[in-house]
């Protein structure tokens, strides 16, 4: 069955997913979807006897149905590989009452890599399988690990650039410097003076500026986004929780249809949805609990069915949450309003005219499947301390909102399905605020020296991620505001 992927707000707007990867989001601002959601063709028994690759390979080959199997295990090949420090690509470790899925074993030690590794594949083939003769520009806006993700799997690849932007000041040191001493002759690197959302709305922008797009095409370039919004980086997501069920299952921790539960970390919202894809194509899921931090407006949404980003936007030891306009949830709307188009852009556009919107109650009831919890910084850090203390495991803030979202949701409702939290990033890339969760004072070394002391503490080596940049030259010193963004894009491309 070919599926094909639509706007969320104008379903007669409808391309090939190859299309879509190369195109990233709709031209009338919507973000594409599939027309109808594939089941899993094998067993989740058969699937618990292949590594990861293949479990890759059977999610992805559902969806992206017009590669070619030759092109897509090509793509899964390059993207899985050494880079990653573990064989496994994605291990599990249990740890108390739960298990961690750890996603951080990639070259920049944050999940972004799952799905980054593998998009400029994806994403070149596509224009290939296109006739695509441009260069693709992929412009990114990024609240920390996407950028340096996204950074590492486009430097230097043929018929591509990249440009990133940041929000200046909003990023922690490691993950700053990670981006800034990047390099790749087709890659640029701009803080902006703003935030998360600020440097989003600015790639939006852009994306919607047609005379701008015009004068670029002229220039042989065309403009594409490696944000989560592009179903090249959400399906190949799908595939984790899919992996994850079956590890579960072939070591006999639940029996094959068994429901289990994933705990999720959220800001975007796309690293959840993706796990309400794998629910959708068969994987059995009880609840998606969606863990929030102080920037709570996802767990407000659950909660009272309103959306309302009008509020302070709060800077905490998660920096890859603090997001206040999570994209990807227009995708979760747009299903449980039973795929009304017209719904979805309604609700959209008060979102952008208003900073809010509310759903009707009958969508509300679709939302069964989710549970909306959050933690406060004072919580998070108390229980990175105690896990710590308790078991020697060492886990970073945005799995530790995670984790203590899940403690909480274990106590309240007594839910003792088998529960997976997602872990996002490698305790290394926030060390500041981890060894300052761990030894209950404020830190002055540099961060280099608490990585050393975190090290001896956890007894887990440093990556090689945080190694390579310990002494690595700062390449890109651009800063600019958030109106200049457009202008740096077209600087770049002069
Ligand atoms: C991006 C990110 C998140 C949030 O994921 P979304 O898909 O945006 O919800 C959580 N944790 C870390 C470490 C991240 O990098």
């Amino acid at each position: 069955m070919e599926i094909k992927y639509q706007s969320t707000r104008n379903k007669s707007i409808e391309m090939s997913a190859s299309m879509a990867i190369v195109q990233g989001i709709s031209e009338d601002g919507g973000l594409f979807v599939p027309n109808s959601f594939p089941k899993l063709d094998k067993s989740l028994t058969e699937l618990s006897k292949m590594d990861y690759r293949d479990v890759a390979y059977e999610v992805m080959k559902l969806f992206f149905t017009d590669f070619t199997e030759e092109e897509l295990r090509k793509c899964i090949e390059n993207a899985y590989d050494s880079k990653f420090d573990t064989e496994e690509i994605a291990p599990l470790s249990y740890v108390k009452d739960s298990y961690y899925l750890e996603l951080f074993h990639g070259k920049t030690i944050a999940f972004k890599d799952m799905a980054l590794s593998i998009l400029p594949h994806l994403m070149t083939t596509s224009a290939k399988k296109n006739q695509i003769n441009e260069e693709i520009v992929i412009l990114t806006a990024t609240s920390g690990d996407t950028g340096k993700a996204a950074l590492a799997g486009f430097a230097d690849v043929e018929g591509c650039k990249i440009v990133v932007f940041y929000p200046k000041g909003g990023v922690s040191r490691i993950q700053e410097r990670q981006m800034l001493t990047q390099k790749g002759q087709n890659v640029k690197v701009v803080g902006i003076r703003g935030n998360f959302d600020d440097a989003q709305t600015g790639v939006k922008k852009i994306f919607a500026d047609e005379a701008f797009k015009a004068e670029l095409k002229n220039k042989g370039y065309r403009l594409s986004s490696a944000n989560s919004i592009n179903i090249g980086r959400l399906i190949p997501q799908v595939a984790y929780y899919v992996f994850a069920y079956t590890r579960l299952v072939k070591e006999g921790k639940i029996r094959d249809g068994e429901p289990i539960n994933f705990t999720v970390p959220t800001g975007n919202f796309g690293n959840i949805l993706a796990g309400f894809y794998a629910m959708k194509i068969g994987v059995p899921v009880g609840k998606l609990i969606c863990a929030s931090n102080e920037n709570k407006v996802l767990f407000d949404f659950f909660e009272t069915g309103v959306y309302d980003r009008n509020r302070d936007f709060i800077l905490t030891t998660s920096p890859s949450m603090d997001i206040l306009i999570s994209s990807n949830l227009e995708r979760l709307i747009y299903e449980i309003a039973g795929e009304d188009d017209k719904k979805c852009k309604e609700l959209m556009a008060s979102l952008s005219s208003t900073g809010k919107y509310e759903v009707t109650e009958e969508m509300k009831k679709a939302c069964a499947d989710f549970v909306g919890g959050y933690a406060t910084e004072e919580e998070v850090l108390e229980h990175i301390h105690q896990v710590y203390e308790e078991t020697g495991y060492v886990m970073d803030t945005h799995t530790a909102v995670a984790s203590t979202v899940y403690d909480r949701y274990r106590k309240s409702t007594q839910d003792l399905t088998v529960n997976v939290i997602v872990s996002t990033a490698s305790p290394y890339k926030f060390t500041r605020s981890v060894m300052e969760a761990i030894e209950g004072k404020k830190e002055n070394e540099d961060d280099f020296a608490l990585i050393d002391r975190l090290s001896e503490l956890s007894g887990i080596p440093v990556p090689n991620a945080v190694e390579e940049i310990r002494n690595a030259e700062i390449l890109h010193h651009t800063v600019c505001d958030k109106e200049e963004m457009e202008k740096e894009v077209a600087d770049f491309l002069k």
